[in-house]
């Protein structure tokens, strides 16, 4: 049965801008925009308050956000040396017992960690596992997706490009470091021939300049997770281009690493001074649905998913956004449902 959500701030999309009116919307799709509630539509009065697109993050390791933030060193060179740091800690305490988890649980973790700071769909980086299938699950996870870990961690580079679905991204973590290994990463995968327009490159932070203008020649992204790379490597990556070129995602990463969850990130990425509000937003919603290769998420305009959260209003929504912390999430709605309210 529609629901008309009325006296809300529709925050839509930066070049639109935002306006106190109605959408409609039903379990599959946002109806209407603008239209007057209709006769059987369940009317949701929010009384001035805002209403958000759900946000996209663009990089997650659902399952490993129940470990604490950790390092073993002040500062990495390049993040394969603290994956050689952290590997032998698996077995020693407190991650030995970390791992005893449920499967299940560790992703409700990371799906309930995202939910409550507004995002409503995420990219896994691992395996879609069965709990990040069901319908109950708290969020959207993005189904077609091909991956590798690294250049550095994953043998078979050039087989797992070549088995992404078609039409699908494939997603990797490349040039993660401020060092030498780090700045041939690139190179390295377009001899490969693995830089294409389905590929999208997390972190980036050894990109070059020539390095980036290849990457977008390509027709490659880039997903962007400052607080990670600001933790292990003390530095992060020059994003500007890619946000120019609608390339540019941003993404936690897991809680191993990340500051906290999507509202902290996007604080990290606005203190680096690179992006204004309206980049940030799409990197967060339409510019991180196209890269994704997802279409109808990110808008909340007319036959987008009926993803969104409760927000309070301010006169400019878009720079409000870098100011909320989980608590000013008052409510959100995955497939038209009532998913969490604080
Ligand atoms: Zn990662």
């Amino acid at each position: 049965m529609p629901i008309a959500i009325v006296n809300a701030l529709i925050v839509l999309p930066p070049e639109i801008g935002a306006r106190m009116t109605t959408l409609r919307f039903d379990a599959r799709r946002i109806l209407s925009l603008d239209q007057p509630p209709q006769r059987g539509d369940t009317v949701l009065d929010l009384s001035g308050r805002a209403l958000y697109p759900g946000m996209i993050n663009a990089h997650d390791h659902l399952e490993l956000n129940h470990y604490p933030r950790s390092k073993f060193r002040p500062v990495y060179p390049n993040a394969h040396e603290w994956g050689h740091d952290f590997l032998p800690k698996l077995a020693e305490e407190p991650y030995r017992t970390l791992r005893k988890k449920p499967l299940e649980e560790q992703c409700n973790i990371g799906g309930i960690k995202n939910l409550r700071s507004g995002v409503t769909l995420v990219a896994q980086h691992n395996p879609l596992h069965a709990p990040l299938r069901e319908a109950e699950f708290p969020i959207r996870v993005l189904e077609r997706y091909g991956w590798a870990h690294s250049l550095h961690f994953e043998p078979k580079i050039q087989r797992s490009y070549r088995r992404t679905p078609r039409g699908a991204v494939w997603m990797i973590h490349l040039a993660e470091g401020t060092d030498a290994l780090a700045a041939a990463e690139l190179r390295q995968l377009q001899s490969l021939g693995c830089l294409k327009a389905n590929t999208v490159l997390i972190h980036g932070v050894g990109l070059s300049a020539e390095d980036r203008q290849a990457a977008l020649e390509a027709g490659a992204g880039l997903i962007w997770c400052p607080s990670t790379n600001y933790y292990l490597l003390g530095a992060t990556g020059d994003v500007r281009e890619f946000a120019a070129a609608r390339r540019l995602a941003i993404g936690t990463d897991s809680r191993l690493t990340a500051d906290g969850d999507m509202l902290d990130e996007l604080r990290a990425a606005a203190k680096t001074g690179q992006l204004d509000v309206h980049s940030l937003f799409r990197a967060v919603t339409t510019d991180a649905a196209r890269l994704l290769r997802v279409r109808d998420v990110g808008a909340l305009l007319p036959n987008h998913l009926p993803d969104f959260f409760i927000a309070p209003a301010s006169s400019d929504p878009y720079a409000a956004l870098l100011t909320f912390t989980p608590h000013n999430i008052e409510a959100v709605y995955v497939g038209g449902r009532l998913r969490y309210q604080r």
